[in-house]
């Protein structure tokens, strides 16, 4: 029976192979700071023998000359495998992270649901596409891009990590994938999956590790293309080195999402989304979180009435209890980091609608309290940085729907948004002036078969949708023949 909390080593090349230099990560639960579990940490040797593996699978092996047909086969095995254990795999996301089983639903069925939604798209792809060119037919060939390298951060377990394997895997391409060193057990279910499914040695490989790992896979020469989820300044170190060795790079950074509010807009509408997407969001603990609501400075009161009270529905606690819907931060760190925000705009004096306090009577875990500010100026701290926790601002505006548009366009990010009014045409023209890869109306909501990333600082690129798989094939032009040959 193989342990789902402590692992002692990593997935290379189809075998359990020992960390080359016996590091380990111990794994803490957020809830209570308390150790539960133990992973292997990746070594720069680790991150090259995996990589040399997903290699030697790429030139050598079966998987990328395999049709769409069968490689759709193994994915839909691997997702019959991690259906079948889906709760076990959300209470292990719960340990590792501390997410409330209120946010990820008991048996979190969305990566099984991914790897199968991939396996379909590439089985409907043509593999060539015939156009009609200037002075004769030509095919139009898509082929794998090679060895991807998927690199996740902690806030979304087994979700984006399937959000790169799945397409990639689909398209024919072999994978590394280093998990973050805070969630690095979850990851390792999918490996359980490609055993339990016989996938070919080497196309999916997967070492957890930290910073070191991740630089390690990001410049390594056999790797053809990074994949990359987490933070902006990461980001920009990664983008640095792939423009360096021309290798391609998709990005999907941070946020600080508006929700915009124009005058016509229904209070209790706004904080039925702008709350549990915003600062509830994951506990805030989302790259597309609504951290930012944007009101008519004369109606401020109301919608601020309707927040604070939303807000105040918000209860902090163990994330294994169905009535809880914060959870703690992941880190230490980060609850200081947090906190440490809450205590910078109280001190620069923005008002409180609710929360602000220093939590009592909770267990040791990295609580802090949800709290949204009001009256609060876009050029400030709090209004201009990703916060990356339960913290929310209500900015107001004085002017009319253009006005409040500059305000959330007036941020580095471009991630995602909301806009709220009582009449389509006049919120659609505002979302399609809003610099943001996603964007409700009246609404808010993440769907992993349309296309996801960001404009500006949010990232390069899209993942998720007909166009995440895209990102994992080369094309190629092939001149001279109008069709495939049999
Ligand atoms: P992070 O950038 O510190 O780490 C993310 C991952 O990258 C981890 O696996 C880490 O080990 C690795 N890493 C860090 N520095 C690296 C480097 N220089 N080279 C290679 N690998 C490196 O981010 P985090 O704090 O773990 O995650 C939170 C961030 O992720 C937030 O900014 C959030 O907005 C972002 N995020 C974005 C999306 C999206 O789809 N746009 C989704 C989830 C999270």
């Amino acid at each position: 029976m193989i342990s789902l909390t402590n692992r002692d080593r990593h997935f290379i090349d189809g075998q359990w192979a020992r960390p080359v230099e016996g590091g380990r990560i111990e794994v803490i639960n957020p809830a209570t700071a308390k150790r539960f579990g133990e992973a292997p940490d990746g070594s720069v040797a680790d991150i090259d023998a995996a990589v040399r593996a997903a290699r030697l699978a790429f030139d050598n092996g079966p998987w990328p000359r395999m049709s769409a047909e069968d490689r759709a086969t193994f994915l839909q095995r691997m997702a019959d495998y991690l259906l079948a254990r889906a709760e076990e795999t959300t209470h292990l996301i719960i340990q590792e992270m501390g997410a409330p089983i209120a946010f990820l639903g008991r048996g979190g069925t969305a990566p099984a649901a991914m790897l199968n939604y991939y396996a379909d798209l590439a089985v409907e792809l043509p593999p060539a596409e015939q156009r009609q060119g200037l002075a004769a037919p030509y095919l139009v060939r898509r082929e794998p891009v090679g060895v991807v390298a998927a690199i996740v951060p902690w806030n979304g377990p087994l979700f984006l990590l399937l959000a790169k394997c799945a397409p990639a895997m689909a398209a024919g391409c072999t994978v590394v994938a280093k998990p973050a060193p805070e969630t690095p057990l979850d990851g390792f279910l999918l490996a359980d999956a490609a055993e339990a499914a016989g996938l070919p040695p080497g196309v999916l490989n997967i070492v957890p590790g930290g910073r070191e790992a991740g630089e390690a896979l990001v410049s390594h020469p056999l790797v053809d293309k990074v994949s990359f989820t987490g933070s902006t300044a990461a980001g920009r170190k990664i983008g640095e080195i792939c423009g360096r060795d021309l290798r391609r790079c998709g990005l999907e950074l941070g946020g600080k999402s508006a929700a915009i509010v124009l005058d016509d807009a229904d209070p209790q509408l706004v904080a039925d989304f702008a709350v549990p997407l915003g600062l509830g969001f994951n506990s805030g603990q989302a790259c597309a979180a609504l951290t930012r609501i944007i009101v008519p400075r004369a109606r401020q009161k109301d919608f601020v009435e309707a927040l604070s009270a939303k807000v105040s529905e918000l209860r902090v606690g163990d994330p294994h209890d169905p009535a809880t819907t914060i959870g703690p931060m992941v880190a230490k760190r980060q609850q200081e980091r947090v906190q440490s925000y809450i205590d910078g705009a109280r001190a620069d004096r923005f008002p409180i609608a609710a929360g602000g306090d220093r939590l009592s009577n909770l267990p040791a875990g990295w609580f802090v309290p949800p709290t949204l500010f009001y009256d609060v100026s876009n050029a400030s701290r709090i209004a201009q940085e990703e916060i990356f926790g339960p913290v929310g601002v209500v900015i107001p505006y004085d002017g009319g729907d253009e006005e409040a548009l500059a305000i959330a366009n007036d941020s580095p990010y471009g991630l995602a948004g909301a806009v709220f009014s009582a009449e389509p045409a006049r919120g659609y023209s505002i979302i399609k002036r809003l610099r943001a890869g996603t964007v409700g109306y009246n609404s808010f909501g993440i769907d992993f078969t349309a296309p996801f990333g960001g404009f500006k600082a949010s990232g390069v690129g899209r993942e998720m949708g007909r166009e995440g798989l895209g990102q994992y094939h080369e094309l190629k032009t092939v001149t001279g023949l109008g069709e495939e040959p049999d």
